[in-house]
Formats: C-alpha cells, sequence, structure tokens
C-alpha cells in the first residue's frame, strides 16, 4: 500500500478485517459498502426472537490457528464450542457424514456396492489402469469409485452447483475429502471414524449469530466506513482514482477490492475480452428459507445434506442446535438452502411459494412438523458459490492480471473469485498487510 488514501471496496468479512488491520497500521482509509449494513455474507437476520445467519449456515473453523484465533478472539466470550453431528439423508437413511465415513449405516446391499467398487478402483488406480481424471465427475469414480460416487458424491455436487460435474475443473476436489483405505474399510464395518476432521468440531456465537464477528470489527473502525454507497463507476486521472456511486465522486490513490469481480469490471472500462471473461465466470446464488418452531428442540444434528433431487433444499441446519439464545426460549429453528442460477425459476418464484415448497418438503421427510412452524422469512443471495467450470482458471487470470497491471488489488470470495471460507478471507486480509509492511510499503 503507497501512502495516500486507500478505497476498500466492500465491508463483508474481508472488507472489514482489512480495514481494521490498515487501521491498526496507521493508514488512512475508507471503506465503502453499497449496503446499509455491513458484513456482506456474514450478516444475520434478527427477529421475534430468532437469528439467522441469513445467507446460508456459517460455523467457524480452520486448519489456521492464526486466523481461526483472529476470529474467535473477535467474539470475546461470545461463543460456543460444537462437536459436528452431521448427516446424510440417502434413501430415508440418515447416514454419517462424510458418507464415505458411513457406510455401515446404508442397507447391506449398497455398503457392499460402495466397498466393492472402492477396491476396485483402488486396485486399477495400484495398476496405473485408470486414466487420471481430467473433471470433478471422473474424479469422483476415480477417488471413490461407483457406489459412493453415483450414491451421493455426483448427485449432491449435480444439487449444490447446479451445474454439471463433468464440466467442473479439479480446482475444487482439494475441498472434498479424500480419507484413507482403513477408513472405508472401518466405515463399511460399522467401526466409528471421522473424516474432514479440522471441522469435526467448531465455534459459534452465542448471540447475533455469525453477523456477531461482523459487528466487533465495524465497532473498531466504525468512522471508516461509509455504507449506502455502491461504486458503480471507477476511473483514473492524474494518478488518482476517481470513484462514483452516480450522485458523489471520491477521490483515492489506492483501490483493493473486495466487491464481486463481475460488479468491479462493469464500474470499469474495460477491453471487450476483459468484460467477456467477466461474464463467463460461473457462480451459483442461493436462497435460504428460515423457519422457527414451536418446539423445544426439533433433534440433535448440526446440519443434514440431501442429495434427493425431488426435495428442494441440499442443506437444511439447525440453528437453535449451535446456539439456544438463538431462538425464544421452547423454541427451535431451521435453515433451508437452495442453491439456483439468477435466472432460473426457483429464483423466481415469489417467497410464500418458496416457503410452502421447502415446508411441504421438510414435512414429508419429517425433519419437522408444518403445524409447529411459527416464523418463516427468506433471502435472496446472488453470489454465493463460486462454480470452477473448465474455462475458470483463463478467465480469471486474465482478469487478475489485467486488473494487477492498473494496480488494483483484489482481495476476497468474490473479488479473487476463489472458493474461500472465513478463515481465509482473514488470512488473505492479515497476509495482504503483512506483505506491504515486509516490502517496506507501510
Ligand atoms: C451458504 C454459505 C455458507 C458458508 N458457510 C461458511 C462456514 O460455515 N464457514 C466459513 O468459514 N465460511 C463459510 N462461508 C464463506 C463465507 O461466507 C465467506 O468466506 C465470507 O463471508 C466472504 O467475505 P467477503 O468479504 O470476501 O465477501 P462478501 O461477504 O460477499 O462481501 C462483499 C461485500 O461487498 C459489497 N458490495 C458488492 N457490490 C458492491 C458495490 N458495487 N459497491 C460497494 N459494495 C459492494 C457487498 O454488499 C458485501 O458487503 C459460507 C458461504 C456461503 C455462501
Amino acid at each position: 500500500m503507497e501512502s495516500g488514501t486507500t478505497a476498500v471496496l466492500g465491508a463483508g468479512l474481508t472488507g472489514l478485517t482489512l480495514g481494521y488491520l490498515m487501521n491498526k497500521e496507521g493508514y488512512c482509509l475508507e471503506v465503502l459498502e453499497k449496503e446499509a449494513e455491513c458484513g456482506g455474507l456474514i450478516r444475520s437476520l434478527k427477529k421475534d426472537g430468532f437469528t439467522f445467519d441469513y445467507c446460508g449456515s456459517h460455523v467457524i473453523f480452520s486448519k489456521d490457528n492464526i486466523a481461526q484465533n483472529f476470529i474467535l478472539d473477535l467474539l470475546g466470550y461470545n461463543k460456543l464450542k460444537r462437536m459436528r453431528n452431521t448427516k446424510v439423508l440417502y434413501n430415508n437413511r440418515y447416514v454419517k457424514y462424510p458418507f464415505e465415513n458411513g457406510l455401515a449405516n446404508l442397507s447391506q446391499q449398497e455398503n457392499f456396492e460402495c466397498l466393492y467398487t472402492f477396491f476396485q478402483t483402488t486396485l486399477k488406480k495400484a495398476q496405473n489402469k485408470l486414466q487420471k481424471p481430467r473433471n470433478l465427475q471422473e474424479w469422483c469414480y476415480y477417488t471413490f469409485g461407483k457406489g459412493i460416487s453415483e450414491k451421493y458424491l455426483i448427485p449432491y455436487n449435480e444439487k449444490i452447483w447446479k451445474y454439471p460435474p463433468s464440466k467442473t475443473s479439479l480446482k475444487w476436489v482439494d475441498r472434498i475429502p479424500n480419507p484413507p483405505v482403513a477408513d472405508i474399510v472401518k466405515s463399511s464395518l460399522g467401526i466409528e471414524t471421522e473424516g474432514y476432521t479440522h471441522q469435526l468440531f467448531f465455534y459459534y456465537p452465542k448471540v447475533d449469530g455469525i453477523q456477531a464477528l461482523g459487528n466487533s470489527l465495524k465497532q473498531k473502525i466504525d468512522d471508516k466506513i461509509t455504507t449506502n454507497f455502491e461504486v458503480t463507476r471507477v476511473t483514473k486521472e492524474n494518478e488518482k482514482w476517481i470513484i462514483s456511486n452516480g450522485v458523489e465522486e471520491k477521490f483515492y490513490d489506492k483501490i483493493v477490492s473486495t466487491i464481486p469481480v463481475q460488479k468491479f469490471l462493469g464500474a470499469l472500462d474495460t477491453p471487450k475480452e476483459i468484460r467477456k471473461a467477466g461474464r463467463d465466470l460461473k457462480y451459483a446464488s442461493l436462497i435460504t428459507v428460515m423457519l422457527g418452531l414451536n418446539t423445544n428442540t426439533i433433534n440433535n444434528l448440526s446440519w443434514l445434506y440431501i442429495p434427493d433431487k425431488n426435495v428442494m433444499p441440499h442443506r437444511v441446519s439447525f440453528p437453535s442446535n449451535y446456539s439456544p439464545d438463538v431462538v425464544p426460549k421452547g423454541k427451535s429453528s431451521v435453515l433451508a438452502e437452495v442453491t439456483c442460477s439468477k435466472c432460473d425459476k426457483i429464483w423466481r418464484m415469489s417467497e410464500s411459494r418458496l416457503i410452502e415448497h421447502v415446508i411441504d418438503d421438510l414435512h414429508s421427510l419429517k425433519i419437522l412438523d408444518k403445524k409447529s412452524i411459527c416464523f418463516t422469512a427468506v433471502k435472496k443471495t446472488e453470489f454465493a458459490y463460486v462454480i470452477n467450470d473448465l474455462d475458470y482458471e483463463q478467465n480469471i487470470t486474465l482478469i487478475k492480471n489485467y486488473l494487477n497491471a492498473l494496480g488494483v488489488d483484489l482481495l476476497g470470495r468474490f473479488s479473487e473469485f476463489a472458493y474461500l471460507n472465513m478463515d481465509a478471507c482473514v488470512r488473505r486480509s492479515l497476509d495482504y498487510v503483512e506483505n506491504h509492511r515486509k516490502s517496506g510499503l507501510i
């Protein structure tokens, strides 16, 4: 960061963390946020005694101790530690998550199919008889065999991304747990094993939902944040960046953008091929249906994956099992997540229809009793998940090179256009400030 005033675009977790860290270093900065409220994807709805993470269930976990401690410090005493109890609802059975760690919960025949085809693929790999995977679908068969792939991994991935795994690049696969052979055998025999272990325990704010993180950061830099300022135009004149919301112009020496990269490109004059690369980046939108229930407890689950395509939500979480303080006394809550594309018919569905559809689905699956519903709300989030299609790498590299050459830095989930969780957003901000300090720019 050169001296002068820096504009940090967006006040989601990345923008707020970066703003806080830069401010601590004595930098002159302003965070510009289009919404009235800060937090972006980590905002929570608080109404009638219920608190919901309204851009989808968020829990705190990480392999990165520094980033995790940074996040936990923001919460102070406002945190609870929970052990994950997550299942996959498959053919009316609750199968332990990750699916490959719950094979004994399947019928004997299906358990056999998963184990046998896993061995077949492992053997072929050892004999060098399998072609290396080129996309997510091939990777599923290559890593887990036909049984686990066709029963769970492929249908679930198709359902969440609304994009074919055969057209999804391998960039995504490091996020899918890849267990040792011994674990699959144990899982099939019913000997307890755990997968995805760095998430086995997670933290969650006791009150205020995941927005507690954003609240804590905002409080530290409140005077540096301008809300209700949607960046719509960015130009450069005489070494100064001019940022406009269509009404007012502001002047800066440096820009760090954390807003979706397509939105940033839309505000700049860019060559045709860069605009095209931005348009070609693929992402999934998300609808959350928030339900409050008149029952004291609903179950003992953290969340539930539902690969069945005849059921609208792909994931349902139970916020009142994260913290009893996110519901009024004697009540419980359910948060259902439905992915879609901004131009499809699910996105266009009315809120009442979405609520009705989700309640009917969850009632038929006996996840809840529709007579006990006492609160409903819906939220639509345009930018939820990055999709790594096969052209992704080429498009994002073109855009990043172009913006880097202009001197614009990109940080955060939809600005870097990468599958970043909260810990990674914090890590990016810590590294950004640290690298600039090391290079003597701070
Ligand atoms: C369904 C779901 C579940 C998740 N669960 C977890 C989890 O359990 N654990 C975890 O660690 N992570 C989770 N994440 C990831 C986490 O939400 C993100 O890593 C993090 O919130 C991203 O923060 P960000 O600041 O980079 O982006 P954002 O939160 O998207 O922030 C961008 C900000 O820019 C603003 N903005 C946009 N356009 C403009 C404009 N033109 N002008 C000004 N401002 C603008 C937006 O309003 C927003 O405030 C989950 C994400 C999703 C979608």
